[in-house]
C-alpha cells in the first residue's frame, strides 16, 4: 500500500457488529471474559483498547514499522524509551531540540543515574568523540527545532549499529509523509502526535514505532506497567486526523516555502531557517532523507532586539501566539520566552535561539492571507 492509502486504510477494519466504518470510540474500561482466562484479546484498557489498537496499527503502518504504542503526550512516550535503559547508561543526544525533551533528560532521569550529553549533529565527529562503552542510545531530533537544522539519520545509523546502542529519532517536524527513520537506519521513532499526526490542536498524544521484536516487547512492558496510556476519544480523534495527514502536510509544504522565500527577501529580515533553501548548510541531507521540507519556518529580525520581535508577535492578525505546531492553523512562536524558557540562556544562545528568533508553524490557510499578515506585522 502506498501512503495516502495507508493512511486512511492501514490497520482498520470495519466495525464487526455493524459494519460502521468509522472505528468506534471502545469507551470501556474493562471486558467481560467468556470464562476463566478466555477472553476476546481485551482485558484492561490500560493493557489494550480496541480503538487505541487500531490507531498503533496505523501509525506503525505509515511509518513502515510493525508495531506502534500510543501514550498519553509525546513526552510520555519518550519517558518509555528512556525506562528501557538502566542506571549508568549514556545517552547522546542532539543539542538543538525541543525544550520539554532536554527537560525530561536533565531534570527527571539524570536523578536515576542516566547521562545524557548534548553534542552538535551536523556532522558525526561530536557523537564519534562522545561515544564509549556506556552509550546505549542516540537520540537525534530532525528537523531540529527551532533551528531547523538537519541531521543525517543514515550516518548516525552506522555508528549506532557500529557501537551496540539503540537510535531513536523524535520525526515530529518531518511526519512520516516527508520522512521514514526506520528505513534509513533508525531501531525507534517517536512522535509528538499533538502535532502534525493529530493535526487539528485538539489532542495531546505521544507514539513510539519499532521493528525489534524484543525493544517491541519491552516498550508494550513499560507502557502497561507505568500506564501512561491514551484514551478512546482522543485516539479516535488521531485516527480522523491521520486521514489526511497527507493532503495536510502537501500543503503545509507549499505554504512553507512562500513564507520561507517572503521572508528571504525581506529588508527586516536577518536569518531564515527552512531547510528548502540551498543555502542551509544541510541542505543536501535534507533532500536525501525527506520528501519534501515541510511548513516550520524560523527567522531573526536584524539587529537581535527583543522589544522589536515581541512587538512583532503582538501585530500578526492570523497567525496565533501560542506553543505547539503542526496544526491546520499557522501559530507565531517565541522561543526563548516560550518553548525553550526551560535551557539556559548560555546554552540556548549557543544553538541560535537568540532574543528575536521566532519561530512560524504555518498552517494550511490560503497563503496570501498568510503574506499579508506577515507583511504588516514586520512593517
Ligand atoms: C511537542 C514536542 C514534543 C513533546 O510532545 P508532547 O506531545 O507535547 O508531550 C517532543 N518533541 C518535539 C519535536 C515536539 O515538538
Amino acid at each position: 500500500m502506498k501512503f495516502g492509502t495507508k493512511v486512511i486504510h492501514a490497520g482498520l477494519e470495519y466495525d464487526s457488529a455493524t459494519g460502521a466504518i468509522m472505528t468506534p470510540i471502545y469507551q470501556t474500561s474493562t471486558y467481560v471474559q467468556l470464562e476463566v482466562g478466555k477472553h476476546k484479546g481485551y482485558e484492561y484498557s490500560r493493557t489494550l483498547n480496541p480503538t487505541r489498537h487500531a490507531l498503533e496499527k496505523n501509525i506503525a503502518a505509515i511509518e513502515n514499522g510493525k508495531y506502534g504504542a500510543c501514550f498519553g503526550s509525546g513526552l510520555a512516550a519518550m519517558d518509555c524509551i528512556i525506562k528501557t535503559l538502566n542506571p549508568g547508561d549514556e545517552v547522546i543526544s542532539t543539542d538543538d531540540l525541543y525544550g520539554g525533551s532536554y527537560r525530561i533528560f536533565t531534570s527527571i532521569f539524570e536523578k536515576y543515574g542516566i547521562k545524557f550529553h548534548f553534542v552538535s549533529m551536523s556532522d558525526t565527529s561530536e557523537i564519534e568523540a562522545t561515544i564509549n562503552e556506556n552509550t546505549k542510545m542516540i537520540w537525534v531530533e530532525t528537523p531540529t527545532n527551532p533551528m531547523m537544522n538537519i541531521i543525517d539519520i543514515e550516518a548516525v545509523s552506522k555508528i549506532a549499529k557500529a557501537n551496540n546502542c539503540i537510535l531513536a529519532v523524535d520525526n515530529t517536524f518531518a511526519t512520516p509523509y516527508l520522512q521514514n527513520p526506520l528505513d534509513l537506519g533508525a531501531d525507534v521513532v517517536m512522535h509528538s502526535v499533538t502535532k502534525y499526526l493529530g493535526g487539528h490542536s485538539d489532542v495531546v498524544m505521544g507514539a513510539l514505532i519499532c521493528n525489534d521484536d524484543l525493544l517491541a516487547e519491552e516498550i508494550y512492558r513499560i507502557q502497561n506497567s507505568s500506564g501512561a496510556v491514551c484514551g478512546p476519544q482522543d485516539s479516535f480523534l488521531v485516527l480522523r486526523g491521520i486521514k489526511t495527514l497527507h493532503l495536510r502536510v502537501q500543503r503545509h509544504c507549499e505554504n512553507g516555502k512562500a513564507v520561507a522565500n517572503f521572508l528571504r527577501n525581506h529588508p527586516k529580515v536577518d536569518g531564515v531557517f527552512w531547510p528548502g533553501f540551498e543555502s542551509h548548510p544541510n541542505h543536501d541531507i535534507a533532500k536525501k532523507q525527506m520528501s519534501d521540507f515541510g511548513g516550520m519556518v524560523s527567522f531573526t529580525l536584524k539587529g537581535n532586539n527583543l522589544d522589536e520581535a515581541l512587538n512583532m508577535i503582538k501585530k500578526v492578525k492570523i497567525f496565533a501566539l501560542a506553543e505547539s505546531l503542526g496544526g491546520v492553523e499557522s501559530l507565531i512562536g517565541h522561543p526563548a520566552t516560550m518553548t525553550h524558557a526551560a535551557i539556559p540562556k548560555e546554552e540556548r544562545e549557543k544553538t541560535g535561539v537568540v532574543d528575536s528568533l521566532i519561530r512560524l508553524s504555518v498552517g494550511v490557510e490560503d497563503i496570501d492571507d498568510l503574506i499579508t499578515d506577515l507583511k504588516q506585522a514586520i512593517n
